[in-house]
């Protein structure tokens, strides 16, 4: 069973609100030409948006596996717990 067909079987109920903010769109547009966090997170949750020309954050998608708070080198990704009852319900480990 590959990483994928496990988050697959993943269930999520997602919040209203997002848990998951960059905190200044400036630092991603200007200093960050290689945008980390659309490759490092393991559920896609960070997309670049030509068009917009910023981040686009799909936080419903959250695996919660931490690793958006030491893997963006400006720590402009502001990282919280979902509240109670919200976020990834895991199956199968
Ligand atoms: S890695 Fe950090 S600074 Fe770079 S695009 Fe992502 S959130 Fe912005
Ligand atoms: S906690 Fe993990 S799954 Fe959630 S946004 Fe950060 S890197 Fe992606």
């Amino acid at each position: 069973m590959t990483i994928q067909d496990k988050l697959y079987l993943d269930r999520f109920n997602a919040d209203k609100q997002s848990h998951l903010f960059i905190i200044d769109p400036d630092v991603c547009l200007n200093k960050c030409p290689e945008q980390y966090c659309t490759k490092f997170c393991p559920a896609h949750v960070y997309e670049w948006d030509d068009e917009a020309q910023k981040i686009l954050v799909g936080y419903e998608g959250c695996v919660e596996c931490g690793t958006c708070r030491i893997g963006c080198p400006f720590r402009n990704i502001k990282w919280l717990n979902p509240r109670g009852g919200y976020g990834v319900q895991y199956r199968q480990g």
